[in-house]
């Protein structure tokens, strides 16, 4: 597991500005995730039920601002205002997130013999450019939003019964701060045993499972451009483009992790690729800093202890905090790392994902388009997988105006695909296969050339 040598001595620098450069992780870092609303909280069978929830300040950032700001005669807080309603509709659940001009304590009214729940603001007010998204996705029939005697009041009307997830996200300073609502959809039973079915059949198969995970997506947009490029956006194009050429070598087989425009977990990213057994994790994203200056990929692989610099480690925090969207107070910020299990096959995956990292590195570096900035190690929750060799590729720099706008380059997108493709397939040429786990009982073929691999 060679590293190459730090080319850039000013990165940590630019490292500490990955934070300032990211709204969505300032918002984190400043934030306070307020109490989840759970099933649990509603009275055993499911009947009409209630439960509280405050968005509430970080106390350190405001005590500090208010004693540099003259004293305002004190009077009643200004009305927390309803601004936009955004949705995502995911395979297992539609996210709704409701952004309030101010942190708000909001409350939750559930009957489930109605099929709705509503989720009420107290004193909250409706503003005038609010838009009601008209939904009817399987998961959400129909949305109300208005305003009554109590406040603001968002009705959610469902096609079947199902206690929804629902938490607060504190926005910064001049942010919105967020109600998120998760709908889940009708039907899990019968998707995981078609997903069941699906890993059976490709798993049972001789065939190289790499499973390509785009960074980010829904609510959580990752590091955004100079232009509004969401870093979300771009890795899904690569990615889908990566899937395309992976699945031109008539051995390969590719699952994404997300295919649309939603929030998924970190831990559910990796353990997709746990439960195909995948010879292959390759998660797409786009790197960002203070000064716009930065340009180049890098190529990460997992650290179990420190990462290569105070600058890797600076973006895998980066990358991490993603996690408080996507998977939500309770499950978010995947912070048992470090108290990974560490055993054999961990270090055979490691070290193959190293390979792996230099195989896509090498492949960018010889596009002669991008400085190849280096294969590096850091904590990245992402990457965790004790089985599955796992890398993650920071493309480019979204912030950085020239790289943008070739992320935002189809012609750009298709080619980082063709490399990255490249990459894999050299490194799956070379690669030991290994036995799926004993679902088939059948070690795969152990020759490239049985698999149709180009080297
Ligand atoms: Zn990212």
């Amino acid at each position: 597991m060679e590293l190459r040598p730090l080319r850039d001595p000013l990165r940590s620098a630019e490292a500490q500005g990955v934070a300032l450069a990211r709204p969505a992780l300032t918002r984190f870092l400043a934030a306070l995730v307020a109490v989840a609303f759970l099933a649990s909280a509603f009275p055993g069978p499911l009947g009409p039920g209630e439960a509280q929830a405050r968005v509430s300040k970080k106390k350190s950032g405001s005590r500090k601002r208010a004693a540099a700001r003259p004293r305002k005669p004190a009077g009643p807080p200004p009305a927390p205002v309803a601004q936009t309603l955004r949705s995502y509709t995911g395979p297992n659940s539609t996210r709704l997130v409701l952004d309030l001009s101010r942190s708000s304590g909001f409350r939750i009214q559930a009957d489930s013999s109605s099929k709705s729940f509503a989720v009420i603001v107290p004193k909250g007010v409706k503003s005038p450019a609010f838009g009601t998204p008209v939904l009817n996705d399987g998961a959400v029939s129909a949305i109300d939003a208005d305003e009554t005697g109590e406040g603001f009041r968002l009705t959610v009307h469902v096609p079947e019964w199902n206690a929804p997830r629902v938490f607060g996200l504190e926005g910064d300073e001049g942010q919105a701060a967020r109600v998120v609502v998760d709908v889940v959809r009708p039907g899990q039973a019968e998707r995981d045993a078609l997903e069941r079915a699906r890993v059976d059949r490709l798993t049972s198969t001789a065939k190289r499972i790499v499973v390509v995970d785009p960074g980010h997506g829904g609510e959580a947009v990752g590091a955004v451009g100079p232009r509004r490029t969401y870093e979300k956006d771009v890795t899904l194009a690569i990615a889908r483009r990566l899937k395309e050429q992976l699945e031109k070598q008539p051995g390969v087989q590719v699952v994404l992790t997300r295919t649309g425009d939603y929030d998924v977990p970190l831990r559910e990213r990796y353990r997709i690729a746990e439960r195909y057994a995948a010879d292959a994790f390759v998660s797409i994203h786009c790197n960002s800093s203070r000064t716009r200056s930065g340009s180049g990929t890098e190529v990460y692989f997992l650290s179990l202890s420190s990462a290569s610099d105070e600058a890797s480690k600076a973006l895998a925090d980066v990358e991490n905090a993603a996690d408080k969207i996507s998977a939500g107070p309770e499950q978010g910020g995947d912070d048992d790392l470090v108290g990974i299990l560490f055993d054999l096959r961990q270090t055979e995956s490691m070290q193959q994902s190293s390979v792996l990292a230099e195989a896509i590195l090498g492949e960018i570096e010889g596009g002669r388009r991008l400085e190849a900035r280096g294969v590096r190690q850091a904590a990245f929750a992402v990457l965790k997988s004790p089985i599955v060799p796992s890398v993650l590729v920071e493309t480019a720099f979204i912030n950085n105006p020239a790289e943008e706008r070739l992320l935002r380059d189809p012609g750009f997108q298709q080619e980082m695909g063709e490399q990255i493709s490249r990459g894999v397939v050299s490194y799956l040429a070379r690669a030991p296969v290994l036995p799926r786990n004993g679902r088939t009982g059948r070690p795969a073929p152990s020759t490239p050339a049985n698999l149709g691999l180009a080297r």
